[in-house]
């Protein structure tokens, strides 16, 4: 669905920004509603989506990852150049920013990944890239860092707040703010003011819309249940969204517990939080009863975020979707059974999807089948694997 003239999805979205960020979401409107509307975009899209990322991403049935008598099938997005979902969404973007004249670029990241993807493209695109990351996350993501380094854009380390990925993003905001005319900020999940939950949906739907079609294709039918890990919720979104009309399909969101949803220690916003505002929509946040942002935990650093898109705060309200939240353990477990029995190192944050949809697999039967969106490649997280087990 398309959320409304004012960016809401049912009761979730909207725009809470300062005047000089409204100027700037008009403007960025104006040219979504554009440039969708223009069938060379998209074929200008899916072309760089064929040779520069490598799509369409295949699907491959985890034979001896699987534990009940149902396939389990996985996408693979981990084989996407940069190795995950995010560089469909930074490469719509970079599109657009050419479209508007820009010649700058501003992109919040947490863990990296949608700073990586988004220094990527600014290299292919010829755009000087400007990524905020929160102190901590410099020093914990230190590959990454020197990777966006060498790809030539500007890593500013923000030393407010927690040091983390809310804080940055709360930077990225004010320096827009300061030079909407000649910037774009990219946006890395489905969050934000609209139009970002609806523009970055719809440059991740490409995952369902292939998906769909690939299940048909290979195994004549349709999956019984589609399994996506949710951070910000982008790609899970993006393999949701082409199953949404299909009743009997059933939709699952794997959001990260941490080390419980009741130990306090948990990112699982749409499980654990409450209705508030938080980079400029409205949706589900973990905060106090007083409305402060509380500290988030995950082992997965990308799923390790205060809010959530707000389409996936509606579709959890409308129940067309469920959501579950997987703990720290069983994901670190399912990301280890995966490697081992596939030869396929997944993301830590796939591995909470992973972790789910094998536990539902074991209680299905006849012609279900289970699909699972494999968001990114591990190798990301070896450093912190490692730690954890030595
Ligand atoms: C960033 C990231 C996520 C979480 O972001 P969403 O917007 O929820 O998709 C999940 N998996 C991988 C591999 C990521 O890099």
């Amino acid at each position: 669905m398309k959320p409304d003239a004012r960016g809401y999805f049912g009761a979730f979205g909207g725009r809470f920004v300062p005047e000089v960020l409204a100027y700037a979401l008009d403007e960025l409107e104006r040219a979504v509603a554009e440039a969708f509307e223009d069938g060379r975009f998209w074929s200008e899209y899916r072309e760089l989506l064929a040779t520069y990322v490598g799509r369409p991403a295949p699907l491959y049935r985890a034979r001896r990852f699987e534990t009940g008598g149902v396939p389990l099938v996985v996408k693979r997005e981990d084989l996407n150049h940069t190795g995950s979902h995010k560089i469909n969404n930074t490469l719509g973007q970079a599109m657009l920013a050419q479209r508007m004249g820009k010649r700058r670029v501003i992109a919040e990241t947490g863990a990296g990944q949608h700073g990586v993807a988004a220094a990527t493209v600014g290299a292919k695109f010829g755009f000087p890239v400007d990524v905020y990351m929160g102190a901590r996350d410099v020093e914990r993501q230190a590959p990454n860092v020197a990777l966006m380094r060498l790809l030539g854009a500007t890593v500013h380390s923000v030393s407010s707040g927690t040091q983390t990925l809310k804080d940055a993003t709360n930077e990225a905001f004010r320096v827009w703010a300061a030079e909407v005319e000649e910037s774009l900020s990219f946006i890395g999940s489905v969050v934000g003011a609209h139009p970002y939950p609806y523009m970055v949906r719809e440059f991740q739907r490409v995952i369902g819309d292939e998906a769909r079609e690939q299940c048909a294709r290979e195994y004549g039918r349709l999956p019984s249940d589609v399994v996506a890990c949710v951070g910000g919720g982008s790609n899970a979104i993006g393999i949701f969204t082409a199953f949404l009309d299909s009743g009997g399909v059933r939709l699952w969101g794997v959001e990260a517990a941490g080390e419980g949803i009741e130990s306090g220690r948990t990112a699982a916003s749409l499980g654990a939080g409450s209705i508030g505002v938080l980079h400029g929509s409205r949706s589900y946040v973990l905060q106090s009863a007083e409305g402060q942002v509380l500290e988030t935990h995950s082992i997965s650093a990308g799923l390790d975020y205060p809010g959530v898109g707000p389409e996936h705060a509606y579709l959890k309200e409308s129940g067309r979707v469920s959501y579950v939240s997987v703990r720290d353990g069983e994901a670190l477990e399912s990301f280890f059974d995966f490697a081992r029995a596939e030869g396929i190192v997944p993301a830590l944050e796939s591995a909470h999807a992973l972790a789910f949809a094998r536990s539902i697999s074991r209680e299905r039967g006849g012609g279900d089948l289970v699909l699972v969106n494999l968001s990114g490649r591990g190798d990301k997280d070896l450093a912190h694997v490692g730690r954890l087990s030595s």
